[in-house]
């Protein structure tokens, strides 16, 4: 049997799309999933759109996402002279010709083509067969471009894994230019080269490239190879049905990373876009490896749903062991400029915030009490702390001194205290999570007090209660 080859081609004019990643991501699923080879070749033959930013930018999201790839990155750049060498053996082989037909002509052509209410075609005038009878001969000075020879008669037909049967006559093809007058070779015939060169088995690309398959394979079948295996995979739509744009928002896969996504939840949601294993909706990515089948992908257009990355990326946080959560939290509460020596471990404060914050940003913002004293402005702090509650409050900041810190004690504290002074313990408990946090929404404060610390808690009343 032979080995699964599978290739990611980005051509770097930007940063990574969703929709590319997706491609890489099912491309390198399919290989892992058949111990077979997972390639990248980076698609920058188009000198005035590729940047080396955007080249980065490929690593970048790869290497976050954890796409590894067994060969290359190949860049087509450095491959010029490999495709000159091909160019030259099929025009000794009759396989490919010069044409000399100038722009002009061509738009005589086609202008009259579409008069007779033809499809604008070239009309293979250059052909050796043809030029004696079209009465040509080289036009001086003019550098020529090289055509394929297409075939005349018959159909190119592939089963496509993820369409279907597909047959296009070769009637609607003409001879394509598979180098330019200034000898460049251009896109379709790169592509050709590169995946024989590294014996591609199985092609999976974006279905955007289905009109250009038939044109590779009679360049292939010309020069004798296997064909290799085709899966287009279906357009990602936004949700609103168009398709997926910056008009959705975030659309680069790093930028998911700066607003706290976890990439196993990227992965997980990347491969539901299109593919289903029954009716598993939270899975890992050797889960994906194990299950991945380029047949269950669905030729409709997949849509991407905002609200279901938040919920998958809270899940797989969920997931994520106390230590791990932590490590993850921690560049993001760098990032906001917090001192973390100034607070609790992280990981003890990532596991209190886990079940409420469903990405890492959210979790860092929620986080920043623990590692730095909230400003809360006194009229904010008027609205909480009464003369009803100051009394307790007060009482609370003298028993803490000696308190036994834990949550228990903490909480049967605020309990007794309450009780004491003849209030019910969320009257004290809000008044107490202002002063401490100058939020609202925390976890229960008890819970909060505990991994802040005596120190701390009692500093932030004693500034809070002004003692
Ligand atoms: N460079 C092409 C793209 O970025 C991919 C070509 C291919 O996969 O054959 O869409």
């Amino acid at each position: 049997m032979t080995t699964v080859r599978t290739r990611f081609a980005p051509s770097p004019t930007g940063f990574l799309h969703l929709g590319s990643a997706r491609t890489a991501l099912f491309a390198w699923a399919f290989a892992r999933r058949h111990r077979g080879t997972f390639i990248l070749r980076i698609e920058d033959t188009d000198v005035e759109r590729s940047t080396q930013e955007a080249v980065q930018a490929i690593f970048d999201a790869m290497s976050w996402l954890g796409l590894d790839y067994d060969e290359g990155p190949f860049f087509q750049i450095q491959r010029m002279d490999r495709y000159r060498a091909v160019i030259d053996e099929m025009l000794a082989r009759g396989l490919a010709y010069h044409c000399y037909t100038s722009p002009q002509e061509l738009d005589a052509l086609r202008a009259a083509q579409m008069a007779r209410g033809e499809k604008p075609r070239y009309d293979g005038r250059w052909r050796p067969e043809n030029i004696a009878a079209n009465g040509l001969t080289p036009p001086p000075g003019v550098k020529p471009v090289v055509r394929f020879r297409n075939p005349d008669e018959g159909s190119v037909v592939w089963n496509d894994a993820v369409k279907g049967t597909i047959e296009i006559a070769n009637a609607e093809l003409d001879d394509l230019i598979v180098a330019r007058s200034d000898g460049t070779p251009t896109y379709n015939f790169c592509v050709v080269v590169d995946d024989l060169d590294t014996r591609i088995t199985h092609v999976v690309r974006g279905d955007d490239h289905v009109n250009n398959t038939p044109r590779q394979i009679n360049m292939i079948l010309a020069l004798g190879a296997a064909v290799p295996s085709y899966a287009h995979l279906p357009t990602v739509l936004g949700d609103d049905g168009h398709k997926l744009s910056k008009r959705h928002g975030a659309v680069s896969v790093m930028q998911y990373e700066e607003e706290g996504f976890l990439p196993e939840a990227l992965i997980n949601f990347l491969a539901r876009l299109g593919w289903a294993h029954g009716d598993d909706e939270v899975f890992t990515r050797d889960e994906l490896v194990a299950w991945f089948d380029i047949a269950h992908v669905n030729p409709a257009p997949a849509r991407f749903d905002a609200d279901k990355l938040r919920w998958l990326n809270h899940e797989h946080m969920k997931r994520l062991a106390a230590d791990e959560l932590g490590r993850r939290l921690q560049p993001f509460l760098e990032r906001a400029g917090l001192d973390l020596a100034n607070g609790p471990p992280v990981e003890e404060v990532a596991m209190l915030l886990r079940d409420r914050t469903p990405t890492l940003v959210e979790m860092a913002d929620a986080a920043h009490y623990f590692y730095a004293t909230p400003h809360v402005p006194a009229e904010k702090l008027a609205e909480f702390v009464t003369a009803g509650n100051r009394p307790a409050l007060v009482e609370l900041y003298e028993v803490f001194a000696t308190l036994p810190w834990s949550r228990e004690s903490i909480g049967a504290a605020l309990k007794s205290g309450a009780t004491k002074h003849g209030l019910k313990p969320p009257q004290i408990m809000m008044a107490l999570r202002m002063i401490v946090t100058g939020t609202r929404e925390t976890p229960a404060i008890d819970a909060v007090l505990a991994p802040l610390g005596r120190d701390a808690t009692r500093a932030r009343m004693k500034a809070g209660l002004d003692l």
